[in-house]
């Protein structure tokens, strides 16, 4: 199958609420190429300097995501053109991307990401950890002026145990609930969940999701190797 045919197949599957980002780490440009060419305008990258690389090779209606682990000082090389950053799981990221966004005279829109797996080795916020970001942006709505957090995010546990997964979802798109009773302001608007890959993107929109981040269905299987 080609890459144009499985993101077809994919977006025939996904409903229209929610967005495809196509997740494109260790895939040369002319992968994302073939991508581009079939429509797809979203892209998905871990590592910032990979995604800088392909960012400055290719057409400029793309939207970047950071969907990787973010290190505080490499913020300032995304900060021109990112479109979503992920995986925001401390405030002392949030003021860095804020920091940085300010530079470039613009407002960069983050998710929260959540621990929600049963592995201690994902990356995330616990709940009180979330309600001291919440409480900083709604108190703080002049400094923290050119971020905007639009959502969460989460990961679920590596298993193949589909209870499991599906608890985890669901558990990511209560606390998800919770965010929407909160008064919104230009810093605070939540409306996107980001759950889901390849493996229980499926699962993952029952549960709610409104953003699936989807790599080896439509790129093929990662070589890390090389
Ligand atoms: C690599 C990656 C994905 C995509 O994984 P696939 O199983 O290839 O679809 C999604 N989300 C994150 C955070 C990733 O690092």
């Amino acid at each position: 199958m080609s890459i144009a045919n499985n993101l077809q197949t994919i977006k025939s599957q996904l409903p229209n609420h929610v967005t495809l980002v196509a997740v494109s780490k260790t895939k040369p440009v002319s992968d994302l190429m073939e991508a581009y060419e079939a429509g797809q305008r979203i892209f998905g990258e871990n590592k910032i300097q990979e995604m800088t690389e392909k960012w400055e090779q290719m057409p400029k209606d793309i939207q970047w995501h950071m969907i990787g682990h973010v290190q505080t000082n490499k913020v300032k090389y995304m900060a021109e053109y990112v479109s979503l950053v992920h995986g925001v799981d401390s405030l002392k990221l949030l003021k860095e991307i804020n920091k940085q966004a300010k530079k470039h005279n613009r407002i960069i829109d983050v998710l929260l990401q959540m621990h929600i797996a049963e592995e201690e080795t994902k990356f995330g916020l616990d709940n009180d950890e979330l309600d001291e970001i919440l409480n900083q942006v709604q108190n703080d709505k002049k400094s923290l002026e050119n971020i905007r957090i639009t959502g969460l995010m989460g990961m679920a546990t590596f298993t193949e145990n589909q209870t499991q997964i599906k608890k985890e979802f669901l558990h990511l798109k209560s606390i998800f609930d919770r965010l929407q009773t909160l008064q919104t302001t230009n810093n605070y608007q939540p409306t996107t969940i980001s759950m889901g890959m390849s493996g229980d993107y499926k699962l993952a929109v029952e549960c709610g999701s409104t953003m699936v981040r989807i790599g080896s269905s439509i790129f093929g299987n990662r070589n890390y190797t090389k």
